[in-house]
């Protein structure tokens, strides 16, 4: 009852645009005719967002969001308009690994309220609730297709506050992110060896008109993926570099909840580019393009639009260059292969717009909120990428695009909690393998690191690629 009266005044961005007169007298109206709704339109009038001193996100900013879940599981489930059945229509990795809702969004909403009102503590159970999940944003998509709340920042504040309170992160979390403050990247590697991965036959551009973000991952550990990239911004005759001084973006201290490392992380990161004279970057690890584009301005509280430079990632890149025939994949690749949307590449990069304003009845928002639905991302490029990839099939995923299942690796879970990483991605090649793919491509390192391991590990027989080397082995004839 709750969930359809509040679909019904759902305050999406055009509805905000309506008349407030009319709004209130049909608000009216219909609250004679529900208790339940009565009380959420009167708590909703008190509902002020807060605007916090600090421009890091709060979880009181999303009390609202944590006291209107109904429990209608729209963020559990694949919307049924999608959904192929029951084997492949959960979306939360967390549930589907602990079979209990308190491992959901449903959950740890509770949780938050009880977190607020002091009648929950931060301690070890709930500090295993609330890391026990890959921020994958599965759910916040889902639940907007229902009720238009934000259960993502619910469940990243949650971990923000874990911390400041002096609780968190979990001892993996801070194993891997005092590496960062040592070394400047995730590895513990030394700083000076991050570029040495760069072919000596590519000649990097001292007039750059975009600077290339490598990434922790593809500098030290799946470095195919750097030369791959390099090798395509070569061919297509971008005029790019390396980022100078390139530094870890910042993504694990975030997903840890140490928003202040990972706004100081930023900043650095920032001065440098500005120092460098770029505008633009250009990333292959969704992790980095979704941290530059959606993390830094919700961080300093500004909309992506006004940071001042602008984050792309190498496949929306290519598949320009591509359409513009200035990039010709010609050898071919003869394999029948599944797209798996990264997360940070897929429904969590839409641009961040803040928003501090107040909320009336049935929670109409005043200035209108608007919403990230994961509408306005990335899931294009790739896909054409490989569709102009002679030989290669490609197939989709059940759950695909905004209903992406997560690798698993997300969220700092690789580290914390291994086997639930491992059981998530078996679960991810199991559908690829039903839907009968020979192999995966996915345009982020952390998910091909994550499900490379666990193919290998539970001999399961599928090739795991990243876009760039498929796309790199077809303009080169090279092989994969
Ligand atoms: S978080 Fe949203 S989708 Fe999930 S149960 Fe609550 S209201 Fe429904
Ligand atoms: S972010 Fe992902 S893992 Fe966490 S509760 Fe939401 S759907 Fe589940």
């Amino acid at each position: 009852m709750v969930k359809t009266k509040s679909v019904k005044t759902k305050s999406s961005e055009s509805k905000a645009k309506a008349s407030k007169s009319a709004s209130v007298k049909s608000t009216k109206a219909k609250a004679k005719k529900s208790t339940a709704t009565k009380v959420i339109a009167s708590k909703s009038t008190k509902t002020k967002s807060v605007k916090a001193k600090t421009t890091i996100p709060q979880l009181e900013d999303y009390h609202w969001d944590a006291f209107n879940c109904c429990g209608c599981k729209g963020c559990v489930w694949v919307d049924h308009v999608y959904c192929s059945g029951v084997k492949y229509g959960m979306r939360c990795p967390s549930l589907h690994e602990y079979e209990m809702d308190t491992y959901s969004a449903i959950g740890r909403s509770k949780l938050a309220l009880g977190l607020l009102d002091g009648t929950f503590d931060f301690n070890e159970t709930t500090l295993d609730i609330i890391y026990k999940c890959c921020l994958c944003g599965a759910c916040d998509i889902g639940c907007k297709r229902n009720l238009d709340l934000d259960p993502g920042m619910v469940l990243e504040t949650l971990r923000i506050r874990a911390v400041e309170k002096g609780k968190g992160p979990l001892p993996a979390h801070k194993k891997l992110t005092d590496k960062i403050a040592k070394s400047g990247n995730r590895y513990g590697s030394s700083a000076a060896s991050r570029g040495n991965w760069l072919p000596k036959n590519i000649k990097t551009s001292k007039k750059p008109d975009m600077v290339y973000f490598v990434g922790c991952n593809s500098s030290y550990k799946d470095k195919n993926i750097a030369i791959a990239t390099a090798g395509i911004l070569d061919a297509a005759k971008v005029k790019w570099d390396l980022f100078p001084e390139e530094a870890c973006c910042g993504h694990p201290y975030y997903v840890a909840g140490m928003a202040d490392a990972a706004l100081k992380q930023a900043k650095r990161n920032i001065a440098t580019l500005k120092k460098s004279g770029a505008k633009t970057i250009v990333t292959s690890c969704a992790e980095c393009y979704k941290t530059w584009k959606v993390d830094y301005p919700k961080l300093m509280d500004k909309p992506t639009e006004e940071m001042g430079y602008k984050v792309i990632h190498i496949t929306e890149l290519a598949a320009e260059k591509i359409a513009a025939g200035k990039l010709k994949p010609t050898h071919p690749v003869n394999l029948k292969i599944a797209y798996h949307d990264p997360c940070n590449l897929a429904r969590l990069s839409d641009d961040w717009v803040p928003w501090h304003g107040t909320r009336g009845k049935w929670g109409v928002t005043e200035p209108p909120k608007q919403y990230r639905r994961g509408s306005d991302v990335p899931y294009q490029p790739a896909r054409d990428i490989l569709n102009a990839i002679p030989g290669l099939e490609l197939t989709e995923f059940i759950r695909m695009k905004e209903n992406t299942m997560c690798c698993g690796a997300g969220g700092g879970v690789a580290e914390a909690y291994p086997e639930m990483a491992r059981n998530t991605a078996d679960h991810r090649l199991e559908e690829a393998q039903d839907i009968g793919a020979e192999a995966i491509a996915s345009a982020c390192p952390y998910c091909n690191d994550n499900l490379s391991y666990v193919a290998a590990d539970r001999d399961r027989p599928i090739g795991i690629y990243d876009v760039t080397e498929l796309l790199n082995a077809s303009l080169t004839g090279r092989g994969i």
